[in-house]
């Protein structure tokens, strides 16, 4: 047994903290509240000065791969103890007959080129369990890779045949223990899927009462259509749908997202299931080519390399990206690259690389795609401050990593996203409440999933704790230097056991 004695206790539901002991007995609690005397067998720590909460949740990471490996501790050192993989429409299976063309698909997100991949859902799980030592890894399936595994790389309209297919793989994949299933509308192929395509998805994510999560879109010009799409989906096939890093992208685009938030308050009020999250900075990641037409990456990567090497359909595609894009170019920053010849790049604008090089920003963006063969990743100024909090404050928002691995300076979220919250956007800015912090990264998102014993503290519920010092935490990682581990964390327990102890342990 465990005692986690006079520690500042935050159950997760968002209620104001109390003073009390938790009991553990195994892998569960068995009391809150005062606990006289020590029970025989049991070890305590003090908590006098700690909050003592429910693991955290990260309900949105691209770690698929990097949560099999025991050395990617940055996750778990955060306090979280449950990994939400599978967003934004990639997962690592199912293959299909397509292997290749899913590692390629996926490579730039989940942060790993070479190959990859498992048939189903039920070998990815097994091997999480096997290998997944530090975080319980939950997995979404991703529609990208569901169409990838039945019609590869291209973005025709699927044939009745390919869509039954797909279909009977996500029921698959969610019987196998997945707890829903993602889009990501803006990467292709999955960007080409329309309503008759996803409606389907959507209605068995329902029947089976699993959450879908989406990447819309736009999050652009086009974000309040695509909010609204995506609202029409839950409403016609009463999905429960979560709209995964809702923002607006682009300065001149700041003032749509109130007219987002508009929409799904409305949908809220009707009676529809949305919610939305955010991760606490400004900027976010993805993989350069997001900047191109989606049609350009029609057939794949090699296809998109014969495109940008012929003259016209180059100089068609610099015209739709220069239209089309939302950021400016010194608002793009490379974070990754797969050459060595281009690493000192790392850390420079695109707008940097024109300079630099004598061209235009959009030259500089498809001249580096073609010498990185598309394996460019950047780091992108999106978003303001004040809608920043208008999002972290609101009361529908859980709060992500979105984190990912690059070869190269990953976003400072990866290893940062949880003691930010709870430090600086928390303690500092006072944005929100402690409790509703919390809240944000425990009760809310082990809702939004249907989790029935975890993200909350409650006896009878499964022991992950996550202890900190409210006075201390907070993450030094910045975009310069990312990859600081945080402080303030005081330990660890997943499923009763201790499996982390930070810089303070009475
Ligand atoms: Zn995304």
């Amino acid at each position: 047994m465990l005692l986690l004695k006079n520690g500042s206790v935050f159950d997760g539901s968002g209620a104001e903290p109390i003073r009390a002991d938790l009991l553990i007995d195994g892998n569960k609690i068995a009391r809150i509240g005062p606990v006289n005397g020590t029970p025989a067998d049991c070890r305590t720590l003090d908590c006098s000065n700690l909050a003592v909460a429910p693991g955290f949740i990260d309900l949105h990471s691209h770690a698929d791969l990097q949560v099999l490996q025991a050395e990617r501790t940055e996750k778990f050192h955060q306090g979280v103890t449950t990994e939400v993989v599978g967003n934004c429409g990639f997962s690592p299976f199912p293959q299909g007959g397509h292997a290749h063309d899913l590692c390629e698909f996926g490579g730039g997100i989940l942060g790993q080129r070479d190959h990859w991949g498992w048939a189903n859902a039920t070998e990815y799980l097994d091997s999480a369990a096997r290998l997944g030592k530090n975080v319980r890894v939950a997995p979404l399936v991703g529609h990208g890779s569901l169409r990838v595994a039945v019609a590869g790389l291209d973005q025709r309209p699927l044939t009745s045949a390919e869509q039954e297919r797909m279909e009977g793989l996500l029921a698959d994949s969610l019987d196998a223990g997945c707890v829903g299933f993602s889009t990501g509308l803006m990467y292709a192929p999955g960007s080409s899927a329309g309503k008759q395509e996803l409606e389907p998805l959507c209605r068995i994510a329902a029947a089976k009462d699993k959450l879908y999560a989406t990447h819309m879109r736009s999050y652009a010009n086009g974000l309040v259509d695509a909010t609204r799409e995506q609202l029409d989906l839950a409403r016609a096939t009463g999905c429960r749908l979560q709209i995964s890093h809702l923002q607006a992208a682009g300065r001149a685009n700041w003032d749509l997202q109130r007219r987002a938030l508009d929409e799904i308050e409305r949908a809220r009020a009707e009676g529809i299931d949305v919610e939305f999250d955010i991760y606490p900075y400004q900027c976010g990641s993805t993989v350069l080519t997001q900047w191109l037409p989606q049609a350009a990456l029609d057939g794949g990567m090699d296809t998109l390399m014969t495109r940008l090497r012929d003259k016209a359909a180059r100089e068609k595609i610099a015209e739709e990206t220069e239209r089309s894009r939302a950021q400016e170019w010194s608002d793009l920053t490379i974070s990754g690259v797969a050459t060595s010849g281009n690493r000192p790049l790392i850390g420079k604008t695109i707008a940097d690389v024109a300079a630099l090089r004598g061209c235009a920003g959009v030259d500089a963006m498809l001249d580096l795609l073609i010498e990185e063969h598309a394996e460019v990743n950047v780091i992108c100024f999106n978003q303001s401050e004040d809608n920043l909090r208008q999002l972290l404050s609101h009361p529908l928002c859980s709060v992500i990593s979105d984190g990912f691995y690059v070869t190269g300076k990953p976003h400072p979220r990866l290893h940062g996203t949880f003691p930010e919250l709870l430090g600086r956007v928390t303690r500092e800015r006072r944005w929100l409440t402690l409790a509703a912090a919390v809240h944000k990264i425990t009760g809310k998102p082990a809702a939004r999933l249907g989790f029935r014993d975890r993200g909350l503290l409650r006896e009878g519920y499964m022991a992950d704790v996550t202890v900190f010092d409210p006075e201390r935490v907070a993450s030094p990682a910045t975009y310069e230097t990312p990859e600081l581990p945080p402080e303030g964390i005081a330990f660890i327990l997943k499923n009763g056991e201790i499996s982390f102890q930070g810089d303070r342990v009475s």
